[in-house]
């Protein structure tokens, strides 16, 4: 069997969805199909959830029209009828007796419920044999809500059990990016995730390959967006793609990497827009990339640290720091360490502000946001001087082949 992900890009209309089934049906073996929310739906649920918890009806309702409405435009795009064919959820509500984040949990989780639902009833209605997989109830997590750790042992036994249940040949299709607690709550493994979720399904049964439809034709060696002229890397071993997802890369979910290695499963990186090319194959065995790699991370800021009383910071203070860190869900995207300072990059999200006050509690504490990442894997001296000219660089980093710059917006 071999698993496909579609992500948001690549089923954001009908016309998405209808390129989705000739991509599945044109596959000799079983599939199981891991699907995002349909375009940026889950962004639109996000606000959603932020409206509803500010007491905001008005813009809640408006958001959600917009949510529903485009789905009800697409299943009746795809030639189906709503609430007979497919059933939509009327607009969620808010629990107060819940933090944020379990709600958040509940609501956003709607985006893949929905997205599926109506895939897996076209491709039935149009000669593909299909089961939909609620996997709230399958991939079981703990309560981290929006950050949930999944149980893997578990999982792997009920989704195992559930797929040899199943008749074959066939086609199951269920919702990347989301799990299910023991008592029956939704929850979301972290933002993008639905390539984690592939990888997981993957590793659980074994799959003989994973491949991540995509709007971009393979992994490019830069975002498209960012750079012209890009080159496509044909082969990538799994600790270069680590490397690549860690330091930003968008193309694949960094947790995606370690459930294919752990079985030695193969990932390609595939255009849903032309199925038949090559795309890129993360594997076991590739051959070095030979291209530099240039990989953007936004949104970073940079906070330093230093010891109150002009101790070293170092041994004492590293455990310490760490703990805060961790425990405050941060992304350290870059470390560097002087006698009386420690630095680190981090991704700015929600978690930042607790995460600083609490650091300075101990230390005295600087930092700048809004500064950007720049990792480049494959550096020369020339290129890494074109990419100094004309930038506020505050922090920069060269190892053997990698340099690693924090840039100033
Ligand atoms: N729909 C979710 C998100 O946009 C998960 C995913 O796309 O992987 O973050
Ligand atoms: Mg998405």
């Amino acid at each position: 069997m071999r698993v496909y992900k579609f992500g948001g890009a690549s089923v954001k209309d009908a016309n998405g969805i209808r390129n989705l089934r000739e991509i599945v049906a044109q596959s000799s073996d079983d599939l199981m199909v891991v699907v995002s929310a349909m375009g940026k739906t889950t962004n639109a649920l996000e606000r959603l959830v932020s409206a509803l918890s500010q007491g905001n009806e008005q813009l809640a309702e408006q958001e959600w029209l917009q949510v529903f409405d485009h789905h009800v435009y697409t299943i009746l795009e795809l030639g189906l009828q709503p609430n007979v064919d497919v059933r939509l959820p009327v607009m969620p509500t808010y629990n107060h007796e819940w933090s944020y984040d379990q709600n958040y949990d509940q609501i956003v989780s709607l985006g893949e419920i929905m997205s599926t639902q109506i895939i897996a009833v076209y491709l039935l209605k149009n000669g593909v044999p299909t089961e939909w997989w609620n996997i709230p109830k399958l991939l079981r997590t703990d309560a981290t809500y929006r950050e949930a750790q999944v149980d893997w042992q578990h999982s792997a036994q009920v989704i195992r059990a559930g797929w040899d249940r199943a008749a074959r040949p066939h086609v199951v299709v269920t919702q990347g990016f989301i799990g299910g607690t023991e008592d029956g709550l939704r929850t979301t493994l972290g933002r993008e995730g639905s390539d984690y979720t592939a990888a997981l399904l993957g590793n659980f049964l074994d799959a003989e390959s994973v491949t991540i439809w995509k709007d971009v034709p393979g992994i490019l060696n830069a975002d498209p967006r960012k750079q012209t002229d890009t080159i496509k890397i044909d082969q990538l071993s799994y600790h270069d793609a680590v490397e690549l997802a860690y330091s930003g890369a968008q193309v694949i979910h960094p947790k995606t990497i370690r459930p294919l290695e752990n079985k030695k499963i193969p990932l390609y990186v595939k255009p849903f827009g032309n199925p038949i090319a090559s795309g890129s194959i993360i594997c076991e065995n590739a051959r070095p990339v030979n291209v530099p790699v240039y990989i953007w991370r936004e949104n970073q800021i940079l906070i330093t640290m230093r010891a109150k009383d002009f101790a070293f910071v170092l041994e004492e203070s590293l455990s310490h720091i760490f703990d805060i860190i961790h425990r405050h869900h941060l992304t350290v995207s870059l470390v560097q360490s002087s006698a009386v300072t420690i630095s680190v990059c981090v991704d700015n999200n929600r978690f930042v502000a607790s995460a600083l006050a609490e650091l300075q509690d101990a230390y005295q504490v600087t930092w700048n946001d809004n500064l950007r990442l720049l990792t480049i894997r494959g550096t020369t001296p020339e290129i890494l001087r074109t990419e100094q000219e004309n930038r506020t660089i505050l922090l920069s980093q060269t190892t053997r082949r990698t340099a690693r710059l924090v840039i100033n917006n």
